[in-house]
């Protein structure tokens, strides 16, 4: 499992950074201005932190086999109060699930 950052989407703001709790991201400068990149793939955990602090939903999230397979990804949409992961699998319909962002952490 792993994140990855869409460069084209990233604005920069670096909130991302500050809530990874393993210091995995940082900002670099590029021709477009900064972006967001990860220090070391192998070393995050997964805890979506970065994913729900990200204002434009640049983060996007890999699935190991065991939760959702080979292929899947989640993403996040923020709207109001309410954080909508998006679940994606090669030729299955997409899965939606929305929770209040008050209770983010209880799931
Ligand atoms: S998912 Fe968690 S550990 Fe991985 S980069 Fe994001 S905040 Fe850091
Ligand atoms: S929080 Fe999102 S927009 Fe901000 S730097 Fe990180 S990936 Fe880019």
């Amino acid at each position: 499992m792993s994140i990855r950052i869409d460069e084209g989407r990233c604005i920069g703001c670096g909130r991302c950074t500050e809530a990874c709790p393993g210091n995995l991201l940082l900002l670099k400068q590029t021709e477009a201005g900064r972006r967001a990149e990860m220090r070391e793939v192998r070393d995050c955990w997964g805890c979506t932190a970065c994913m729900k602090t990200c204002p434009v939903s640049a983060i996007g999230y890999f699935l190991g086999a065991d939760v959702g397979g080979n292929g899947s990804t989640m993403t996040m949409e923020q709207k109001s109060h309410f954080y909508h992961w998006h679940i994606s699998k090669p030729g299955q319909d997409e899965v939606v699930i929305t929770i209040d962002r008050e209770n983010a952490n209880q799931y």
